[in-house]
């Protein structure tokens, strides 16, 4: 992999980016490598000495490893901080998960995430794969004779708005949000890792293709305009509707917006070598999927 910096960074940061000693020890998956879509993993591997990331696009999880030496200066009697664990599964493939805390007399599992407001909306987490997260990392610690009686996120809100949470009752209330997350039967986590196993390890042989979650994608949307306005009037995502409501009104028009795959645009660091993506972008022809697009 290698790390540009595009837009001048100072040396410290692009160091500190580049220093990074994370490993997932001696596994074949790490939790985080099993969350995330095959077909972005397999060809992270494939393409991993030509991928080029930039220094930028690396900041917010180099702040985000600041909570961790955060956690770890915290860290007591009675709470194991900043280790990582390992376990077998299916046909003896080694898992291995990052525990950021495990309070051993509270019996509290958490993990924490450094991230914006949004993916806390009426004050709940938002993102559904923290869920299988914490659920698989509990499963890894009872396989290491620990356990735990709730799980939780704490979300520390990186674009925190005072006067927005003063407007708005569904943003977070505070710029912390501790957010208790759903408890799986031990049986579906452990379904859940053996599956997502098989995916990844099918995904060596074929490729997948990423849905539309795995993308990020929005749908595409109709919106109402008003001659002469910039912003839409209301957004429909059904083209009749839209048109239907149009006609009734003087001066206003149908635009159509289509929706973007928001993480293959700009977050995945293999959108050059998708055959998948790079399908989809206007001007794209034969060979420009040739070669090593995969
Ligand atoms: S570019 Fe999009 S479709 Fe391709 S691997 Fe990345 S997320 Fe998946």
């Amino acid at each position: 992999m290698k790390l540009t910096n595009k837009s001048g960074l100072p040396d410290v940061l692009v160091k500190a980016i580049k220093n990074d000693n994370y490993t997932k020890g001696e596994s074949d998956f790490s939790v985080t490598e099993l969350l995330q879509p095959p077909r972005l993993r397999a060809l992270k591997t494939r393409h991993f000495h030509e991928i080029e990331e930039d220094a930028e696009d690396k900041l917010y999880s180099l702040y985000g490893q600041l909570v961790h030496l955060l956690i770890e200066r915290a860290a007591h009697e009675g709470e194991i901080a900043e280790k990582r664990f390992f376990a077998k599964f299916g046909n003896g493939v080694t898992v291995s998960a990052q525990v950021d805390s495990l309070s051993i007399t509270s019996g509290v599992l958490t993990d924490w995430k450094f991230v914006t407001a949004w993916k806390f909306k009426g004050g709940r987490a938002a993102d559904e794969l923290w869920t299988a997260q914490l659920n698989m990392q509990l499963e890894i610690l009872r396989q290491n004779g620990h356990d735990a009686k709730a799980i939780q996120i704490v979300g520390l809100i990186r674009d925190f708005s005072k006067p927005e949470a003063r407007r708005n009752e569904s943003y977070p209330q505070s710029p912390v949000v501790v957010a208790p997350i759903e408890m799986w039967e031990r049986e579906k986590t452990q379904e859940f890792i053996n599956e997502r196993i098989k995916m990844h390890t099918a995904s060596a042989l074929s490729l997948p293709e990423c849905s539309k979650e795995d993308r990020w994608a929005t749908d595409d949307t109709y919106a109402l305009m008003k001659k002469g306005q910039k912003r839409a009037v209301k957004l429909f995502t059904d083209k009749a509707e839209a048109e239907a409501a149009a006609q009734n009104l003087a001066q206003h028009f149908v635009e159509f917006r289509e929706g973007e795959p928001k993480r293959c645009a700009m977050y995945c660091p293999v959108n050059k070598f998708c055959k998948q993506y790079q399908s989809t972008l206007k001007g794209a022809d034969d060979d420009q999927n040739s070669g090593t697009v995969a």
